[in-house]
């Protein structure tokens, strides 16, 4: 069974920039943009354009495209920020961690000295996002992403 699909989800009302955020990639059927609480520095989301709650309810051309995003950002997340590890992960249903209901996929640095800060806890100042974003859309554009 597909979960019904909210228009009004924070990442759709980014989607239709409603709200803002600090985005640091884009292409045809995805965009990528700073986790404001993020877990660790350089935490990043990768979200399909594609209004759907959870990856059981995307297309499979969408989901393909967004793990080929997924992958060009996590390459400039790992040029930017030098990790000792990236997790990526993807999370359905509340049980499961979910809390915004537009599927999405996130890039989490690992620094092996740095334990991961609480899920979706704590916002970031927006002055370090904002330096964050600057250097990581920087690496995707040298990188041709
Ligand atoms: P989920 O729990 O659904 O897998 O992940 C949702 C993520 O979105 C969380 O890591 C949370 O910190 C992040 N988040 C929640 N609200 C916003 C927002 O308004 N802007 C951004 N950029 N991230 C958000």
């Amino acid at each position: 069974m597909q979960a019904e699909y909210d228009s009004h989800n924070i990442f759709a009302r980014i989607l239709r920039g409603e709200l803002p955020c600090f985005k640091v990639y884009e292409d045809a059927d995805t965009i990528a943009f700073l986790d404001i609480m993020p877990q660790s520095d350089g935490h990043t989301l990768v979200v399909p354009k594609e209004p759907a709650v959870d990856l059981f309810g995307l297309s499979g051309q969408a989901a393909a495209a967004a793990i080929r995003a997924t992958q060009i950002v996590a390459r400039g997340v790992r040029e930017t920020f030098g990790p000792d590890g990236v997790v990526i992960s993807q999370f359905n249903g509340a049980a499961a961690g979910q809390t915004v209901p537009h599927v999405h996929f996130h890039i989490v640095p690992r620094y092996a000295d740095q334990a991961l800060r609480g899920h979706a806890r704590e916002q970031q100042s927006m002055e370090v996002l904002r330096a964050h974003a600057e250097r990581l859309a920087a690496t995707l554009a040298k990188q041709g992403a």
